[in-house]
């Protein structure tokens, strides 16, 4: 993404608007190349930008503008992209959390100037660490490659750990065994034997990884799994619609789709009353519920948020929603996964 951005040009004194209901990785993009991020509210009832906001967020100095497909649910692109139109400035697309989504018949990453995606724990296609760039505007494709420029192979030691932790992903996930694992990763990753999901904000500087390429594991399973991205799409699909009659048979409503959209989820977001309450009886039964975002800008807590230039209350939909959203996990939900949501949204029900 700071790369996308640095082929626009994008640098200090510039502004970068993101959308709140989001993880710090977005900002970090936006700071790592000089910029300023602005935010922008999302939707109410929804979990992807407000064109309305987008249009007061803009400012002379805003230069470009990351749309976020949140959960692989599509941003509504087309009064996105009139509102960027109208000011002048490029859209891009964050397309981390879906490759398969389609907005009016066509598939998200290709609206914008250019789109991003990542390969982690958590992403559709969970090859390690890495990501990847998609370019639209051929004019841009140089300018891009450039900004990408050198990369760097990472030290062994970070070599040795994603592939320590992409085994063990492979071997012990289960979305039974999901709340164990996130203890244990979230305690390795203070001890540096595990690669933390998020850098430190608190260092003044980019983070080292800006400069390091892909691994060569990393890109021959992305090779392979992105031969079967379509057919995992459509399992998704089906996936989520079974947990979604799960969620209508406790009396729970998912989240609306837009008519036209084709929606392939990563998790499926829930708005819940009391979250605090669900996650605990989730952790209780071990049934994977995921809290992120559990703040406007994930994991910052609002003490925090000022080093990302968050400003507390401008955003108060997502400020919301970060205290009522859950999120079920969509491909690996068989049938005992639906058995012990089952469970749980009884358990939850019963008070
Ligand atoms: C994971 C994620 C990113 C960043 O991915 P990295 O590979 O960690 O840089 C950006 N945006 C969203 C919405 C994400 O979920």
């Amino acid at each position: 993404m700071a790369a996308i951005l640095r082929g626009l040009g994008v640098g200090p004194g510039d502004e970068v608007v993101t959308q709140a209901y989001t993880c710090v990785a977005v900002p970090e993009g936006i700071m790592a190349v000089g910029a300023t991020p602005l935010f922008c509210d999302i939707r109410k009832n929804g979990i992807n930008m407000d064109p309305g906001h987008l249009a007061e967020v803009i400012t002379p100095k805003t230069r470009a503008v990351i749309v976020q497909h949140t959960f692989g649910y599509p941003a509504d692109l087309a009064p996105i992209a009139r509102v960027c139109d109208e000011a002048g400035v490029p859209l891009i697309e964050d397309c981390c959390h879906t490759l398969e989504s389609q907005y009016n018949g066509e598939t998200v990453g290709s609206f914008g100037v250019a789109a991003f995606y990542s390969f982690e724990w958590g992403k559709p296609l969970a090859c390690g660490i890495g990501g990847a760039i998609t370019v639209n505007r051929a004019t841009l494709q140089e300018e891009i490659e450039q900004a990408v420029g050198e990369q760097l192979d990472p030290p062994i030691a970070r070599r040795l750990r994603v592939a320590l932790q992409y085994a063990v992903f492979r071997i012990a996930y289960r979305p039974s065994t999901y709340w164990a694992l996130k203890d244990l990763f979230g305690f390795a990753s203070r001890f540096r034997l595990a690669e933390g999901n998020y850098n430190p904000m608190n260092t003044g500087e980019p983070s080292p990884e800006f400069a390091y390429g892909m691994l060569r594991s990393v890109e021959r399973r992305l090779e392979r799994q992105l031969s079967v991205s379509i057919a995992k799409a459509e399992r998704a699909i089906a996936q989520a619609s079974l947990i979604k009659d799960c969620l209508q048979r406790f009396d729970h409503q998912p989240l609306a789709e837009r008519p036209g959209d084709r929606v392939v989820p990563v998790r499926l977001p829930l708005r819940v009353s009391d979250k605090q309450r669900f996650l605990a009886l989730a952790r209780q039964h071990r049934v994977e519920v995921a809290e992120w975002y559990a703040t406007v800008v994930h994991p910052l807590q609002p003490d925090e948020q000022r080093l990302v230039a968050y400003a507390a209350g401008s955003c108060p939909v997502a400020e919301q929603s970060c205290r009522e959203i859950v999120s079920f996990p969509v491909v690996s939900a068989d049938d005992r996964y639906l058995a012990s949501l089952a469970t749980l949204l009884k358990a939850y029900n019963a008070r």
